[in-house]
């Protein structure tokens, strides 16, 4: 949509191929519904906390229907406005799956369309999982949004973004949530100090975890209800399971082939650092390329597009010092290179770390404690990774990622005024490190 809309912008014929809904799996099956869901999950959190400040909360309902409902409603504007967007620019819409014939002809509607150049961002969708037994007895993050009831008991298998956010999101609406991962840690990665700060704090709101744990099969009741038949042995019933373990490339059916663009081991479409294909002619952004998969990473990519190909300013993709955030609960918020691998790339490290109450939670006497730490290469005194466990984590990691982009000191950050009383000071107000590393060896002062 944003390489369409610019594109359209500078006067270029622009034709926009979309078979479902516009808004891409962000708007409307991804990030927006997400946050909404978000919201609605904390209310009870916010309902509990409210006894400290003085009120008493009365009774509390939730309703499920009327969520989804309006969840739709906000999808619904926001696909008429990406659209009116389109439209103004002067796209025109093709309601329809595009296929490529040859590297200048696309075969949209009914109609033969040939275009000098051609952008494929076709994005992608969740692993089915084919490999494990029952899996089309299972959810996945497309479905969650639109359940017709919420289950009394799920699982979630993963410990990436989609299943840690999700498992918070169940939780807070009062289901009971087990999250099943692989590994040793969720979110592998993620700086190590997050990963546990944020797994005792999902433990200690009652959702359960089970690392080192997989769903090796899953049989469907004849009452509905589901077995999960896990590694360790024991078999577990769920209303719904849901597997949230990594998305692929949508590539099938395309026509790539009879275009010669080349494609990788996952099906992920081979692009260079301007997103170009094989096909000098055909460029791809976004998930279906494989490189990082988020939004605005896609947004980016698109503009970069619109300057190599149109504007005479050949972009390279940047990247470098990707922000992101985990709407996790407690959120995270991260910039820059983790702790362990920040020690893999440099010598010596120096590590400002703090974790406290925040304020908000010590008159509601929530236990829950933020995190916060900055990695500092210490031959360059660059401040190399930022990362917040607590409330709007997300936010401050948006903030933060303009001092690291910009390569500014653990100096810099010294020099600047805390705004005070926030919990972000606390990014500009440690002043010593809480320890060092030296080539990957903790050492304490
Ligand atoms: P992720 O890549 O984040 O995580 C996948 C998880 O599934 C990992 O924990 C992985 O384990 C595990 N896994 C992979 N294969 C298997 C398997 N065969 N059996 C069991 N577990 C397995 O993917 P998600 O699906 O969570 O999300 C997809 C992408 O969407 C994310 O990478 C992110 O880029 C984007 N996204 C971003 C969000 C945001 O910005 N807030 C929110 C949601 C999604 P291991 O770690 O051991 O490899």
């Amino acid at each position: 949509m944003r390489a369409a809309r610019l594109a359209a912008g500078l006067g270029k014929k622009v034709a926009i191929a979309e078979e479902y809904r516009f808004g891409g799996t962000c708007v409307i099956r991804g990030c927006v519904p997400k946050k909404l869901y978000v919201y609605a999950s904390q209310f009870p959190e916010h309902f509990e906390d409210a006894a400290g400040y003085g009120w008493t909360v009365g009774e509390t309902r939730f309703d499920w229907r009327t969520l989804v409902a309006n969840k739709d409603r906000e999808i619904s504007r926001l696909e008429g406005l990406y659209r009116r967007g389109l439209e103004n620019a002067g796209a025109r819409i093709i309601e329809d799956r595009a296929v490529l014939v040859d590297r200048h002809t696309v075969r949209v509607g009914g109609e033969t369309l040939t275009a000098q150049n051609i952008l494929i961002a076709v994005g992608g969708r969740p692993n089915p999982h084919e490999a494990l037994p029952g899996h089309e007895h299972c959810i996945f993050s497309n479905e969650a949004f639109d359940l017709k009831e919420l289950p009394k008991r799920i699982a979630i298998e993963g410990g990436g973004y989609i299943a840690v956010e999700f498992a918070n999101i169940f939780h807070g609406l009062g289901v009971e949530t087990t999250l099943v991962y692989r590994g040793k840690e969720i979110l592998s990665r993620f700086d190590n100090d997050l990963r546990r700060g944020l797994h005792e704090a999902m433990e200690a709101k009652g959702i359960r975890i089970l690392c080192h744990e997989l769903i090796e099969k899953v049989d469907k009741r004849p009452d509905g209800a589901l077995d999960a038949h896990l590694k360790s042995g024991a078999v577990e019933s769920f209303d719904q399971i849901m597997l949230a373990i990594g998305r692929i490339p949508n590539t099938e059916g395309l026509g790539l082939e009879r275009a010669g663009v080349e494609t990788g081991v996952k099906g992920e479409i081979v692009v260079d650092e301007y997103s170009r294909t094989n096909v000098d002619n055909i460029w791809a952004v976004g998930d279906v390329t494989d490189r990082v998969q988020l939004t605005p990473v896609a947004i980016h990519e698109a503009m970069c597009f619109i300057e190599t190909a149109f504007r005479d300013n050949p972009t390279k993709v940047d990247h470098e010092m990707i922000a992101t955030a985990v709407f996790s609960q407690p959120e995270i918020g991260t910039v820059g290179l983790g702790e362990e691998e920040a020690a893999k790339r440099y010598d010596a490290l120096e590590v400002y770390r703090a974790s406290f109450r925040p304020m908000r939670h010590t008159l509601s006497g929530r236990q829950e404690k933020m995190i916060m730490k900055l990695v500092v290469d210490a031959a360059s005194r660059r401040v190399v990774g930022a990362h917040v466990l607590g409330p709007d984590a997300g936010e401050m990691a948006q903030l933060l990622a303009i001092p690291l982009k910009a390569g500014l000191t653990k100096e810099d950050f010294d020099r600047t005024m805390a705004v005070h009383p926030s919990a972000a000071e606390e990014l500009v107000t440690m002043y010593k490190p809480s320890y060092r590393v030296k080539n990957g060896e903790r050492i304490d002062d």
